[in-house]
């Protein structure tokens, strides 16, 4: 918790908050420790950036690269000891809140809405940053990789990376699967479209849970928890999926335990990238979760309840959240 106190220290003087790159000389029992939930957004991508950053040390390894981490975190969109707004800028434009966070290429740094996140980690819980946090270094990645930017691909697959790093660190045990919970739970209310408020530039609220639930799923489907593949074809949902109602859609899972929905030619029962973006995702919700619970698995009860806890969460407060007038924009 060295880097903790440092952090909060640095954060109140206005200043950089986190050397992403310094984590990786943490001790390696460390890494190991669970991530403990926080109660700010600095503490909470404090806590989360060890492991985050060992993932893709590790899956750039597997891919037979070298992974450069980002430079630093900084924050804006609070309020400074001295009554100052702290504001920040990439590539000399200054960066609006309630825009989440955003990752700069022209300087390789993340820029953090503190206040915002604080906001939304108290509706969401405290892995609302730590999933935004993995999203934003997934643009790090893709800068790296050769990726061009082109929304929405580029943020759907920030979130497919996202939910592929949760899972890697659920099964290794510093996550929780709370924590995924929390995870999906934002990368959906992070979308627009509908009566969100939000623009669509990012995807829809579908395509993000969609999105973040590929990547997390993508190693049980895939038998390989680095393989990025999984992230290389998540795009906008078609439109009779998108804003249905039933969040189920989030869920490609369903795909591993049900026939296809929509035509007869996948009937073999596996699960292979396309079928989980074209479509052909069961709209069965209970059905889903009791095949789940009937697998009997850790990771199936887990799955299951997940879609469960989602589904009543969805329902009551994300299929249309309120657009929020006090961050400029409402995006
Ligand atoms: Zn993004």
């Amino acid at each position: 918790m060295l880097a903790r106190t440092t952090l909060t220290r640095s954060l109140r003087a206005g200043a950089v908050v986190i050397a992403v790159g310094a984590a990786l000389a943490a001790p390696a029992a460390a890494l190991a420790d669970p991530v403990t939930p926080q109660t700010t957004p600095d503490s909470e991508i404090a806590a989360v950036n060890p492991s985050l950053l060992e993932f893709w040390n590790e899956t750039f390894q597997a891919w037979g690269k070298t992974y450069q981490p980002a430079g630093a975190v900084y924050y804006y969109d609070y309020v400074d000891r001295d009554g100052n707004t702290v504001t920040a800028s990439c590539g000399g434009n200054q960066i609006e809140p309630g825009v989440y966070g955003e990752y700069c290429p022209a300087d390789n740094n993340v820029y953090i809405d503190y206040n915002q996140n604080l906001d939304q980690m108290n509706q969401i819980g405290s892995y609302e940053a730590g999933a935004l946090f993995a999203h934003e270094i997934g643009h790090n990645v893709q800068q790296q990789m050769g990726i061009p930017f082109e929304q929405p691909y580029d943020e759907l697959q920030a979130d497919c990376f996202s939910g592929m790093y949760t899972r890697w660190a659920v099964d290794r045990g510093d996550l929780t699967t709370d924590d995924a919970q929390q995870g999906v739970d934002w990368a959906y209310s992070a979308g627009g479209g509908g009566d969100t408020g939000k623009d669509m530039s990012h995807g829809t609220q579908y395509d993000r849970g969609f999105a973040w639930m590929q990547g997390y799923l993508q190693a049980s489907t895939s038998g390989n928890e680095f393989d990025s593949t999984a992230c290389n074809n998540v795009g906008p949902l078609s439109a009779d999926q998108q804003m249905s109602g039933d969040p189920n859609y989030l869920f490609p899972v369903a795909a591993d335990t049900q026939t296809s929905s929509s035509s007869t030619t996948d009937t073999s029962g596996t699960t292979d990238t396309s079928s989980t973006t074209d479509g052909t995702v069961t709209t069965d919700s209970a059905g889903t979760i009791n095949q789940l619970l009937a697998m009997n698995t850790p990771t199936s009860i887990d799955l299951a309840k997940m879609l469960s806890d989602s589904a009543a969460h969805n329902a009551s407060v994300w299929l249309a959240p309120a657009c929020d007038s006090s961050y400029n924009g409402c995006l």
